[in-house]
């Protein structure tokens, strides 16, 4: 199979390739995934790789901190932003024992999320996670759910 082949979801790059593939070091793309700013795919033996997907998700949050100047927290509190009730629509009661629901400085993808609809769900496939995964995408997605709840 030629890479041109290969699909944007399948994960095929291991966690050095990544990093030289973004210009980064592997501590920070560690560092990146400790603050819940993506999701990689884990084998059994539990070593990441990343996607096509994962690389161009991963390459919007360096242009938000490089060329946008925004901090890592700053991305966290936009991703706090991104209404996963309305794309779920989670009830009442979910939504009142629910982190991501109360919170502000974390991605719903983050929590986890017991005795809610989101209780099993898996975030890396999650229409969520990935539905906002481009910083274009983001506002378009929600200019989308407040047009359809109109
Ligand atoms: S994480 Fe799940 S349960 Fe919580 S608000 Fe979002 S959709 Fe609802």
């Amino acid at each position: 199979m030629t890479h041109t082949n290969i699909s944007q979801d399948e994960p095929i790059y291991s966690i050095g390739t990544a990093a030289r593939l973004l210009h980064i070091s592997v501590h920070t793309l560690r560092m990146y995934e400790r603050e819940g700013l993506f999701i990689p795919y884990k084998k059994d033996s539990n070593q990441r790789l990343f996607s096509k997907k994962d690389i161009e998700r991963i390459e919007c949050i360096r242009r938000a901190i490089n060329e946008s100047k925004i901090s890592i927290n700053g991305i966290k509190t936009i991703y706090s932003l991104i209404p996963c009730w309305d794309v779920i629509e989670c009830s009442t009661e979910d939504r009142k024992v629910c982190k991501a629901y109360n919170g502000h400085t974390n991605a719903c993808w983050s929590y986890k999320h017991p005795k809610t609809i989101c209780e099993n769900r898996e975030c890396r496939t999650c229409e969520v996670y990935n539905s906002f995964g481009d910083c274009s995408s983001i506002k378009e997605k929600i200019k989308e759910i407040t047009t359809t709840n109109i």
